[in-house]
């Protein structure tokens, strides 16, 4: 191994985290069996806490979140149909097009007016019936959303959402990888946020520090119909019990300091807030977004790194930064003035 002199502040995401010393514990002692043959306790425990929680009728565990939200939308689509969601959505910049590939169905990206995804905009969306327009099959919203800074999509305005998609008769989707941090902001129900769409993705290898893996609540139908997609994607995971574990101690032990990292990321943008005439969206949650004058995000990811701060290029004039388990308020605190630094350097 090498040693780097330079004390290290990851805050390229808040899936850098590495399973902490009583979670791997949780992990080493669980109860397993085999999952794909006929069940693993662990992995049933954990279900049966998610759909508890978000008040669905049945969960489903997932190597990832990204085969959750896909086998989502391939149970509730049908080729050659339309899948509406704001041009910035995850399933659109980051599936690698997987809902061309694997559901047959084009996406409608829809151009948020403000910084965040609204009832108006999808309305505006709409088009008239016709013989010649691809009809819509499904709405998928994100909360947090992640492209946007980890903005909460509050209570009234997800539900007002919904209610567009239900003029059109098609199902709501939920990418709520980060839906933990949204209720932690607000105060809001994780039951509240779930009763707006007909299926909902969480993840544990975000905020909660898991290694890996998601779920996918909803009806028990859908969700029956979602553990044949995911053994069409090979995501049959035996011994899944060892990774539930993880997940199981993420929401007993990491749930409620949730709060922490979004006060860290808030102290963290006011700190970095005009330096060199960057400017942050002020965060919601864990995730800053700094914005900055001249498209130079390499240079600044690469100064920031030789000072000891790793963030994450988001475009050629964007940089992200998030907080997360692995980076308390006390290292932000720490480092931050490097990051600082090297937006003043670069910038200047
Ligand atoms: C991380 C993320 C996903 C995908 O989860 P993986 O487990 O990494 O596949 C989906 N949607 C959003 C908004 C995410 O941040």
């Amino acid at each position: 191994m090498t040693h780097s002199a330079a004390p290290v502040l990851d805050l390229r995401s808040d899936t850098v985290t590495r399973p902490t010393a009583a979670m791997r514990r949780a992990m080493a002692e669980a109860e397993v069996g085999d999952d794909v043959l006929d069940g693993d306790p662990t992995t049933r425990r954990l279900e049966a806490m998610v759909a508890e929680r978000l008040g669905t009728e049945r969960a489903l565990f997932f190597p990832s979140g990204t085969m959750a939200n896909q086998s989502a939308i391939w149970v509730q689509t049908t080729p050659g149909t339309e899948l509406l969601l704001d041009a910035d959505a995850h399933i659109i910049q980051w599936e690698i097009a997987g809902v061309a590939a694997l559901c047959g169905v084009q996406v409608r990206p829809v151009h948020a007016a403000g910084s965040v995804f609204r009832a108006a905009d999808l309305t505006a969306a709409i088009r008239s019936p016709s013989v010649h327009a691809p009809e819509p099959s499904m709405v998928c919203l994100e909360n947090t959303h992640n492209g946007a800074g980890g903005a909460v999509t509050p209570l009234p305005e997800l539900r007002a959402l919904t209610a567009v998609a239900r003029t059109l008769g098609v199902p709501v989707h939920l990418d709520g990888a980060r839906l933990w941090n949204a209720a932690a902001a607000t105060g809001t129900a994780l039951a509240d946020f779930a009763a707006c769409a007909d299926t909902v993705m969480v993840s544990f290898s975000k905020g909660l520090g898991a290694p890996v893996g998601a779920c996918l609540a909803g009806p028990a139908d859908v969700i029956a119909r979602a553990h044949r997609a995911r053994k069409r994607f090979g995501g049959g995971m035996r011994q899944s019990g060892i990774l539930a574990a993880a997940a199981l101690h993420g929401l007993e032990h990491h749930l409620d300091r949730l709060p922490q990292d979004h006060e860290a990321a808030a102290y963290l943008a006011r700190l970095v807030d005009g330096v060199g005439g960057a400017k942050v969206v002020m965060p919601d949650t864990n995730i800053v977004m700094i914005d900055l004058p001249q498209p130079r995000a390499d240079e600044v990811v690469a100064r920031a790194a030789a000072l000891g701060v790793r963030i994450s290029k988001w475009h050629a004039s964007r940089v992200r930064a998030v907080a997360h388990l692995d980076a308390p308020i006390d290292a932000i605190a720490a480092h931050a003035p490097s990051l600082a630094r090297a937006l003043a350097e670069v910038l200047s």
